[in-house]
């Protein structure tokens, strides 16, 4: 039997244009369902936005829009970047969907009616200006940025999930990897947190937020983000509410998201699971963060790096490879455009590209007939394990150093300088059929590319093609 698949990436939050973070996970979510789908699983790749709030309605005025006018406008921009590099997803969830909405309710409603969800107070700092409680970290010297007042320390009504009550259970099942936290040091930060302070009641509603989901029993508040963005990893897969049946394709294999909501992730939303009765997800896993020139990623520093930048200057298939070998799955790592330039020289304009060119230069000057075709190679299995524990950087250096390996055997043995058709031939065989089967299993990094080196490298009379990687 077949395995399935479902992978999902956060839902990103419309108040700012796609970078290179969210091209990140969304590329690595993308690989994974790919080579799933490749395997024969039944998979389902779900991505989207998350667009309700008080930010998006402060940002929407800024911007003399209405709110679902901003919103729907940012939602498309994420769209035409994923349509741009390839991504596979087999749904888009916005939080504004009229599906998603009713589900939302319905779940909320089940969890008031459980004695889950009941009114409290939230205390917090609340700007005047902004009728708005914020952040500490929105604050700048202790001031809100936009009214330039210090908040004023308030209390409001507000409806709160009973999250406490569910900390034993989460911790037992974060614990034993029932929800597995990989990698495993983000896995002991999560419980050595709740260990140490426990899990709190979390407010779920805010009263003065109009652009969010009206409570369906008390029309004052809105809910906050939580419910609203959650539920969309169970309503992507079309679930309807807690009455509806469980959806076929949950509980998912992987959740792949930025440290900075792997908290929230590993107790708010599996409370939530655990009090509608749904199972959990098998895996959270938490990829680095890029630091752009050994600095953090920010409007005001002037390096946010686009996901159109990125395609302008690499193609499609050489961002994907980019970004994926850019530092091990699961770390942080530092990028700069110098380091992408040298390291696509190096890899794909001087590697593969080069390589793919010289042998299928040599085999049409020297009418050189093939026949290899996709087979059972000795790297495959070392492949194959580290795409399973998504060290995607690592597949792909097993894969390069095959490549290496074989332009080693080109240089050394100088088939350009043989007169000999058949002495040529048998330095060429190999090296092709080790480029057929590398591109076999590069098909979920860069299915554009390998698809044309698959096709030219699977004919008997194998021709030089069109260059596939352009120097920069
Ligand atoms: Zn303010």
């Amino acid at each position: 039997m077949k395995n399935k698949f479902y992978i999902t990436t956060p839902i990103y939050y419309v108040n700012a244009s796609p970078h290179i973070g969210h091209t990140y996970t969304t590329v690595a979510a993308d690989v994974l369902a790919r080579y799933h789908r490749q395997l024969g699983d039944k998979t389902f790749f779900l991505t989207g936005t998350d667009e309700h709030g008080a930010k998006i309605a402060a940002k929407a005025s800024e911007a003399g829009q209405e709110p679902q006018q901003f919103v729907d406008l940012t939602a498309q921009e994420f769209q035409s970047a994923w349509k741009s590099l390839n991504i596979s997803h087999d749904n888009f969830i916005r939080t504004t969907d009229p599906e998603h909405i009713k589900a939302v309710q319905a779940a909320l409603r089940f969890m008031y009616e459980k004695g889950d969800i009941y009114l409290g107070n939230y205390a917090g700092l609340y700007c005047r200006g902004c009728e708005q409680f914020k952040n500490e970290k929105d604050l700048v010297n202790g001031l809100c940025p936009d009214h330039k007042i210090a908040p004023e320390q308030m209390s409001e009504e507000t409806y709160l999930f009973k999250m406490s009550k569910y900390a034993r259970e989460l911790l037992v099942k974060i614990r034993n990897d029932e929800i597995k936290i990989r990698p495993e040091g983000r896995k002991n930060e999560v419980v050595s947190f709740i260990e140490k302070e426990g899990l709190q009641d979390v407010s779920f509603s805010r009263k003065n937020v109009k652009w969010g989901i009206p409570l369906p029993w008390d029309s004052s508040h809105t809910s906050y983000v939580w419910a609203d963005a959650f539920l969309n990893y169970l309503t992507g897969l079309g679930w309807q509410g807690p009455k509806d049946k469980c959806p076929e394709m949950w509980p998912a294999e992987v959740q792949l998201m930025s440290k900075d909501i792997l908290r929230v992730h590993a107790t708010i939303w599996q409370a939530m699971l655990l009090s509608l009765g749904l199972p959990t997800p098998k895996e959270l896993f938490i990829h680095g963060f890029f630091l752009v020139d050994g600095q953090k990623m920010g409007k005001s520093l002037g390096n946010v790096i686009a996901p159109q930048d990125l395609i302008t200057r690499y193609g499609v298939d050489g961002t994907r490879y980019l970004l994926m070998s850019a530092t091990a799955f699961g770390s942080d790592g530092d990028v700069s455009w110098q380091k992408f330039d040298d390291k696509y020289n190096a890899d794909l304009a001087n590697g593969l590209g080069n390589l793919v060119a010289r042998v299928s230069n040599l085999l049409e000057k020297n009418n050189i007939t093939l026949n290899i075709k996709i087979s059972a190679s000795d790297f495959k299995k070392d492949y194959a394990a580290a795409m399973q524990e998504l060290k995607l950087d690592r597949a792909l250096e097993i894969l390069w150093q095959v490549l290496r390996r074989a332009d080693e055997t080109l240089s050394a043995r100088k088939p350009w300088e043989l007169a000999d058709k058949e002495e040529i031939k048998k330095i060429l065989e190999p090296v092709a059929q080790d480029i057929l089967n590398v591109a076999e299993l590069l098909q979920p990094f860069m299915p554009e590319t390998v698809a044309k080196v698959i096709k030219q490298f699977s004919e008997p009379k194998i021709k030089k093609g069109e260059g596939l990687f352009p120097r920069v």
